[in-house]
């Protein structure tokens, strides 16, 4: 699938250690809806950098050799935007590796606008999804399921499947 990056081990994005994968795009809706630069997105960053096609089984596998992490992490850019990829994925992982650690998805999209694509995520075991915009404005608060604080306060974790 494309990406922008890998972290091998990440603590950041939930209360257990993650591989996180750095999804290749976004159109900016966070900062568009708010009518700020997209500088101001806290991904920014990620637009200019090269994005890499990287097999789906040469990540797996790397998540696979390391003890420390427990889950799988799609974050920033915007995992939805390329949510074929990321489905095919988790279909790998779930079928070919038959490993059904948790995939922890981090979108800007609310949960009314990506329906379909979560009746998808459905057919798979121990998905949950971070939902909604990044809002500069709002408080930052601590997501009990995820076990770490979010940006803005609008934003929310939920189990799906
Ligand atoms: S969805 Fe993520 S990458 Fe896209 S604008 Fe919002 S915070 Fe930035």
């Amino acid at each position: 699938m494309r990406i922008k990056t890998i972290i091998d081990e990440d603590f950041v994005n939930y209360k257990q250690p993650v591989m996180y994968i750095g999804t290749a795009q976004c159109n900016g809706k966070c900062c568009l809806e708010a009518g700020i630069p997209l500088s101001v997105c806290q991904n920014d960053g990620w637009h200019e950098s090269a994005t890499i096609e990287m097999a789906d089984d040469k990540i797996i596998q790397r998540y696979l050799s390391n003890d420390i992490t427990k889950a799988i992490c799609f974050a920033g850019l915007e995992p939805f935007e390329q949510f074929d990829e990321m489905a095919v994925f988790i279909k790998k992982l779930r079928n070919d590796y038959h490993c059904n650690d948790t995939v922890i998805i981090y979108t800007g999209f609310y949960k009314n606008e990506v329906l379909s694509q979560i009746q998808e995520l459905q057919k798979f075991k121990n998905i949950i999804i971070k939902f909604g915009r990044y809002v500069p404005d709002k408080e930052r608060h601590f997501d009990e399921i995820l076990g770490v604080y979010l940006a803005s306060n609008n934003q929310y974790a939920e189990v799906v499947s």
